[in-house]
């Protein structure tokens, strides 16, 4: 799909089928406590295993880039080294 600035028509035109591009959240923990996060609103607080993210992987060859980021603290994510 090209950014063109025109209204999309969802009656005629798609999105890829896969995408090239994820975001993956790795973990929702965190050592800090800002202010302004709304993690203190999340009925969840874990991390993502391994596994888990080799199965979504699998499930989407097409990926290019995958961005490990989202709520939460990357570097508390045990097993991040061999999701890299
Ligand atoms: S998740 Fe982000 S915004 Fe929330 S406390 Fe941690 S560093 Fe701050």
């Amino acid at each position: 799909m090209k950014v063109t600035g025109e209204k999309f028509d969802y009656s005629t035109q798609r999105l890829a089928d896969m995408p090239e591009y994820i975001l993956l959240e790795t973990t929702n923990r965190c050592n800090l406590r800002c202010p302004t996060c709304s993690r203190d609103t999340l009925k969840r607080i874990g991390t993502m295993s391994f596994e888990r993210f080799r199965t979504i992987m699998d499930q989407l060859p097409t990926v290019k880039h995958v961005k490990l980021h989202g709520l939460g603290e990357t570097f508390l994510c045990p097993d991040l080294i061999p999701m890299l």
